[in-house]
């Protein structure tokens, strides 16, 4: 009888799963681990809002498993030792999974592999989460692309995603299955319960990502390329914390959406699988650049004065209290639900590494805390984008005006209002800047700037200009 062992990490799903597919298909008898392990993920070890999620999407895959005819065993880490225990009272012989590539995911990955060879185990590794491996795609000198459009270009230039595998009907297990402790004893979940508007907003495991996929491709993803940006619409797919925790693959996700696309509707989906490109990116860029959660990718910005650490702004901007209604809608929504549009992330992002010179490092620690998608390679590209020293960055003279952006892209104020109940009573030509409402107004609605909302905790036009000249004294550096 062969035995083989499924290593599930983020690919917590049945459908297009290669690893455990090909467990299925090749062994007698397959048996699905989880590891928790997350001090092996160096500082980034899952954030509060990810944990919460990882305990939910861990029971939903053992009910999969079990209606499967098998089920999940969970082990508390290190990984290695758990997965020999667990190959050692099985008498399994082999290990498969699928590849991450953060880079301290892909160190722990190579140490267990060798040391499983060397106890005499076969391992094999699949493509699971990326629809193109990043040592695969290089420019024409072999080289990792540091531009989007060349890169996706090079991406679309192959022979494309592959179709997604079936989930198997039945999974073949042993009589009995190893111990496992139950997911409450992981500690996942938190003491308080903060994560009500959590539980609200989201389903996790692989049939919420499914019904979320339909939903999504059923309606919005035909405009998706005009609605995509207006926070107050139901214009984006919200698959991300799914994609991140592999309860769907993005081939899935890729095939669903070609399929379905309808006539009329094509510049959407086109528009929808660019932004997976986005994710591919991300991916691509830190596996090549392994350094970049911290540190910029363009050494001129190294020593750049960024303020660092603990701090009355920087609070108030956690906080949703900066008294900039899109920013403190956007971060209340962060808060309330785990995610945040992504327009209004690179308006939150704007106001934090530009007008308040706050170093990003510190904007993509909080965001790694609270985002239930909170991901290594999309983090830090999204944060190192916005501050001007990542891969296919803004240029650093870009600073989105916060009250601009509110006007354009949430032009019926219906988002801020949302999330922002106190500036309910504002007239809209007011909501998006209540600090120029004049006096006679305020007291006529008995609204009280400073009181029933903050006045802003910077001033919009002077800390553009503080930037400006903080960029442009690194503007003569060498760039890398
Ligand atoms: C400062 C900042 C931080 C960010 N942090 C994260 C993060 O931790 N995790 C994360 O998944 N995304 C992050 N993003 C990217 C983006 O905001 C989210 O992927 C998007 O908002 C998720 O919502 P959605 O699934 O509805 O996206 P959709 O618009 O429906 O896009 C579909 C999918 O494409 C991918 N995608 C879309 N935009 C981007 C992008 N700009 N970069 C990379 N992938 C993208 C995501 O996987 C997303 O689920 C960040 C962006 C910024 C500006």
């Amino acid at each position: 009888m062969r035995t083989a062992i499924v290593w599930f990490r983020r690919d917590l799903r049945l459908t297009d799963n290669p690893a455990l597919s090909a467990a299925v298909g090749e062994y007698d008898r397959v048996l699905p681990v989880f590891v928790w392990a997350p001090e092996e993920e160096g500082p980034w070890s899952p954030g509060s809002a990810q944990r919460w999620w990882l305990h939910k999407s861990l029971e939903r895959l053992d009910e999969a498993l079990g209606n499967a005819g098998s089920r999940l065993i969970l082990r508390r880490g290190p990984s290695l030792e758990a997965l020999k225990t667990v190959a050692a009272v099985t008498g399994a012989d082999a290990v498969l999974w699928n590849r991450l590539y953060e880079p301290g995911a892909r160190d722990r990955d190579s140490a267990v592999e060798e040391a499983l060879r060397q106890a005499g185990l076969t391992t094999r590794t699949y493509s699971g989460s990326l629809l193109f491996e990043p040592p695969d795609i290089a420019t024409g000198q072999g080289n990792p692309f540091r531009v989007f459009t060349p890169f996706w270009k090079a991406c679309r230039a192959t022979p494309g995603p592959r179709s997604p595998i079936p989930a198997p009907d039945s999974i073949p297990r042993p009589g009995d299955l190893p111990d496992s402790v139950p997911v409450a004893a992981l500690d996942l979940m938190p003491c308080i319960r903060w994560y009500e508007g959590l539980e609200e907003a989201w389903r996790p495991g692989e049939s919420g990502a499914l019904s979320q996929l339909e939903a999504f491709v059923e309606g919005p993803v035909a405009n998706y390329a005009s609605r995509r940006d207006y926070p107050g619409l139901e214009g984006v797919s919200r698959m991300s914390p799914h994609l991140h925790f592999g309860e769907i693959s993005p081939h899935s996700i890729w095939a669903t959406v070609v399929s379905r696309s309808t006539s009329g509707g094509e510049r959407g989906a086109e528009a929808f699988l660019r932004e997976l490109g986005w994710r591919e990116f991300a991916h691509h860029v830190l596996y090549h650049f392994p350094e970049t959660p911290a540190k910029p990718m363009n050494d001129r910005f190294t020593g750049f004065p960024w303020r660092e650490g603990p701090g009355e702004a920087l609070e108030a901007w956690q906080g949703g209290r900066t008294g900039i209604p899109i920013v403190d809608a956007g971060m209340r929504q962060l808060w309330e639900t785990g995610w945040m549009h992504n327009r209004v992330r690179m308006v939150v992002a704007s106001l934090l590494v530009k007008n308040l010179l706050w170093s990003w490092k510190d904007g993509a620690a909080w965001f790694w805390d609270t985002l239930v998608d909170a991901d290594l390679a999309s983090n830090t590209m999204g944060w190192q984008w916005t501050a001007g020293c990542g891969a296919d960055a803004a240029p650093y003279f870009r600073i989105f005006n916060p009250v601009i952006q509110g006007e354009k892209f949430d032009p019926d104020g219906g988002y801020v209002r949302r999330f922002v109940p106190e500036l309910g009573c504002v007239p809209p030509r007011y909501l998006h800047k209540p600090w120029e409402m004049p006096e006679s107004e305020r007291r006529k609605i008995g609204f009280r700037l400073g009181a029933d909302y903050p006045e802003p905790i910077v001033d919009l036009a002077s800390s553009r200009k503080r930037a400006l000249d903080a960029f442009q004294s690194i503007k003569g550096r060498a760039e890398s």
